[in-house]
């Protein structure tokens, strides 16, 4: 999925490097294998192999894909390991570029899942969206915004895709759900998970005290911004969440960003900071937008410049709006939390905001 981003950038070039083929050696034992997603803005998702005598863990697994499937199995084969190696998926969150294949290959191996308990209730949702039961919260949740039109464009293309019947494989449940704080103790290395909501409601991100390294996953990424609460079950407070889950991230000592999209990079504080004074921004935007008349996100959305060319709203297609038209909610719901926007809602379901009283 692609992500809406406002942030300058190097040359195109230099910015995908890291999604080429092939692994790298982070020293220790550790390697980062980007996997392809073919067709996605993203590029690539990147796994990371913790090697030992013991076999291989893997944080985040890749997408059930053919194309991804080989490469893990060429470039773990390098490394000296082949797929039945592979003891543990510790997997950061729901989404399928990070899940799906650990779950397709759990199937012939012996590789154990575990996923942050927090994603029950999106497992839950992706599968009553998998059956046909619910369309997915976020189209559902554009008719609150003000996006009705919007929503009908997002169910005239994904319809189709919608109504074929996903692979219930792809969604069974992990073989653990992880606490909070939950310590993964492995032969080399010892992994703590913290729960970091936000981005989905049941992140987890996999903390390396001794050795100085975050597992990142997409909490913490170096050359996007991640959208924010775009899931199957919506909550009003993923912003508010992932503001909280990133100033966690500064009460721990710095460590090296290991991220699932993007370049390792040497510290994840600095990067903290550059996303919260970005989400300062642009919540003083978005309140900018809803001090005259009251507005709907779908109106706040419109007043905002989007992407790091600073495009009009109405020059994005419709899924970039529809991730601008839920991160413009989600900004306006932190301002109602902070006492400077007061939200109404209409009998009709609509929400609008404005400056209070
Ligand atoms: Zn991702």
């Amino acid at each position: 999925m692609d992500h809406v981003t406002s942030r300058p950038s190097a040359p195109d070039a230099d910015r995908h490097a890291w999604a080429e083929p092939g692994a790298e050696d982070l020293g220790g034992g550790l390697h980062r294998i980007p996997l392809p997603l073919p067709g996605d803005a993203l590029k690539a998702v990147n796994v990371y192999a913790i090697a030992g005598d013991d076999g291989v863990h893997l944080i985040d697994a890749g997408m059930a894909l053919v194309q991804a499937r080989e490469r893990l199995t060429a470039e773990l084969g390098l490394l000296g390991y082949g797929l039945g190696d592979i003891r543990n998926f510790f997997i950061t969150h729901i989404h399928q570029d990070h899940y799906t294949l650990a779950v397709e290959l759990r199937t012939s191996l012996r590789g154990q899942i575990a996923l942050g308990e927090g994603e029950r209730v999106n497992m839950e949702a992706i599968r009553a969206v998998a059956a046909g039961q619910n369309e997915p919260g976020f189209i559902q949740m554009l008719h609150g915004m003000g996006a009705d039109e919007l929503a009908e464009q997002i169910r005239g293309f994904m319809g189709p895709r919608l109504a074929r019947p996903l692979p219930r494989l792809e969604w069974s449940d992990p073989d653990r759900w992880l606490a909070d704080g939950a310590v993964l103790e492995l032969p080399s290395r010892t992994l703590r998970a913290i729960h970091t909501p936000g981005h989905t409601q049941g992140h987890v991100v996999f903390h390396d005290d001794a050795g100085a390294a975050l597992f990142a996953g997409d909490h913490v990424l170096p050359h996007i911004t991640p959208s924010i609460g775009f899931q199957p079950s919506i909550t009003r407070t993923a912003l508010h969440d992932y503001l909280g889950s990133l100033r966690l991230m500064l009460a721990l000592p710095d460590a090296r960003l290991l991220p699932a999209h993007g370049p390792v990079c040497e510290s994840t504080h600095d990067r903290v900071n550059e996303l919260l004074a970005h989400h300062e921004t642009r919540l003083e935007q978005t309140l900018d937008a809803a001090s005259g008349d009251q507005v709907t996100a779908y109106q706040a959305a419109n007043a905002i410049p989007w992407t790091r060319r600073q495009r009009k709203f109405a020059d994005l297609d419709p899924m970039s709006q529809l991730l601008a038209v839920g991160e413009t909610a989600a900004h306006l719901e932190v301002l109602v939390v902070r006492g400077e926007l007061t939200r109404h809602t209409s009998a009709e379901g609509i929400d609008t905001y404005s400056l209070p009283e």
